[in-house]
């Protein structure tokens, strides 16, 4: 399912949109092609590289995701689906502050967790366990949410999301 990636002016991931949203936008120049998929666009009037990678003339600037509601797909989208404690499957989330010691449903108290250690950690807090965090949680970078929109990352777009990716 995965469209065109919409890079800002500055090659900052920003956004996926339909191939057809997408060649709307190349014709009306509004971008540029950095990508093609390779295969081909055919109307009775063109033939165009099918986009894959595209990026805006103009900087656009974005409001930081930083309000977003987390989510179930985001936070393990982040984690990398792997649980922050052990580095196993994750499969559920844990609230590092549990709710009933006062932890809230935000980005820096929620990680994936595999249930082994979900269930190990109980209602504790984490210093009354022997578990560390693999890294300090927080809102996701941009790169996350273009990951959750597009489902599955095609290769052409990895040089653009790669290095803004958590390396935790
Ligand atoms: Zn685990």
């Amino acid at each position: 399912m995965a469209g065109v990636l919409v890079l800002n002016a500055t090659f900052e991931p920003l956004a996926v949109v339909s191939i057809r949203r997408a060649i709307c936008l190349l014709l009306g120049e509004k971008v540029e092609l950095v990508r093609s998929s390779g295969r081909k666009v055919r109307s009775e009037r063109l033939s165009l590289d099918e986009p894959s990678v595209v990026r805006l003339g103009r900087y656009v600037s974005v409001p930081y995701q930083r309000n977003r509601a987390p989510s179930r797909r985001g936070i393990f989208a982040r984690d990398r689906h792997r649980c922050q404690y052990c580095d196993g499957a994750a499969e559920t989330l844990d609230h590092v502050v549990p709710r009933s010691r006062g932890g809230g449903h935000t980005w820096d108290n929620l990680v994936a967790a595999c249930r082994r250690c979900n269930a190990a950690k109980r209602d504790r807090l984490l210093p009354d366990t022997p578990m560390r965090l693999a890294g300090r949680p927080g809102p996701p970078p941009p790169s996350v949410w273009i990951e959750v929109a597009a489902g599955t990352i095609p290769e052409s777009w990895e040089p653009f999301l790669v290095d803004k990716r958590r390396s935790a």
